[in-house]
């Protein structure tokens, strides 16, 4: 038996408990795992509130990552008390997912827990930092270097945006916050933000498709007229990351920035991320992010915490990360 928040829907719409759950009800997969930690992205907030049809069967155990010990597996490439960690690949969408004591998943989506990390704070990280991260890497591919200017960070306070702006500003950049959080200031300030520009500055669209050569760079999780209009302010030749949608699915962008200033849109999916390129970026995050840092922008939460935390993390209440205790 294992212990799992397990969502059920019917004809009154969807319903969370914590649930006592026989072993055989796992899914398939070649790793089972006792589960330390689990955490709370925006997809989780879709997921726990069954929203944008990510979760289609039901009963389902809900969390998109999590990390734990091995406690079986039938590949040689995991073997009992290996430190993992599980993020994206539709777990917890598709498949039973990280609010639980137990879970089983396939061997081939696990990474080993990075030298010098401890379980609890790859889940402060989890598919956020992850996402950051590769973000990061994304535009330093295409040309990023620090001295070239400021580098936007849009949805700055919550999950993606402090440890975006925590590795840009340690990658000596001078990294940009945009907020619609003005009392997150000195929060934004301590994560290494040089400068806070108000969500308000940029959410519109404007008629004009080109502005003032600003930014360097951004790593941009809200999308929308936002995206759109930091399109518009990028300097020539430098690139957006897009990596969420908090702001709106709908970009209504000119593609004048692109044919005058040749700018970069570039697409990041965490969830499907090749795993040299996830080891690549654990590895860069257990060596760039200051512990201390982790844990000033991080909050403890149990399974008991997540019905009310969902609704919150979807209208961009939550700072910064939670870990969920198992
Ligand atoms: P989060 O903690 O809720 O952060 C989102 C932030 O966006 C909020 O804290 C808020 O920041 C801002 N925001 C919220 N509503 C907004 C609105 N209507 N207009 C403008 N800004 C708004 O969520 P997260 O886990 O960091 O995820 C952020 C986004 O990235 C989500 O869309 C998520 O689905 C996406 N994501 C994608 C990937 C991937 O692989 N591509 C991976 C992880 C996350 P302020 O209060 O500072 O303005």
């Amino acid at each position: 038996m294992f212990t799992a928040l397990v969502l059920r829907k019917d004809e009154s719409g969807p319903h969370l408990a914590i649930e006592e759950v026989e072993d055989d009800r796992l899914p398939e997969g070649e790793v089972t795992v006792a589960v330390r930690h689990s955490t709370l992205n925006y997809k989780d907030g879709l997921c726990l509130t069954a929203q944008g049809g990510l979760v289609r069967s039901f009963p389902h155990v809900p969390g998109i990552d999590f990390a734990g010990i091995v406690e079986e597996s039938s590949d040689p490439r995991w073997k009992p008390g290996d430190a993992v960690i599980l993020t994206g690949w539709r777990v917890g969408e598709t498949r039973w997912g990280g609010y639980a004591t137990r879970a089983r998943v396939r061997a081939d989506w696990l990474v080993r827990l990075p030298e010098g990390m401890d379980l609890r704070r790859s889940m402060a990280i989890g598919t956020a930092g992850l996402t950051a991260m590769l973000a990061l890497m994304a535009l330093e591919d295409h040309g990023l270097m620090p001295g070239q200017g400021p580098v936007l960070v849009t949805g700055a306070a919550g999950g993606v945006g402090s440890i975006a702006l925590a590795l840009l500003a340690r990658a000596g950049h001078e990294a940009v916050a945009v907020t619609g959080r003005p009392d997150q200031e000195a929060y934004l300030r301590s994560l290494g933000a040089s400068r806070i520009v108000p969500r308000g500055e940029l959410d519109h669209t404007v008629p004009k498709p080109l502005e003032s050569e600003t930014w360097a760079g951004c790593i941009d999780a809200v999308g929308g007229a936002m995206l759109a209009r930091i399109l518009g302010q990028l300097r020539h030749g430098a690139s957006v990351a897009a990596v969420g949608n908090a702001g709106g699915l709908t970009v209504p962008a000119s593609i004048i920035p692109f044919l005058l200033r040749g700018v970069n849109l570039l697409g990041i999916d965490s969830a499907q991320a090749p795993i040299p390129r996830r080891e690549a970026a654990w590895t860069r995050l257990a060596r760039d992010l200051d512990p201390a840092l982790i844990d000033s922008m991080t909050q403890t939460a149990t399974l008991a915490d997540l019905p009310a935390l969902a609704p919150a993390i979807l209208r961009g209440a939550v700072r910064g990360r939670v870990v969920v205790d198992l």
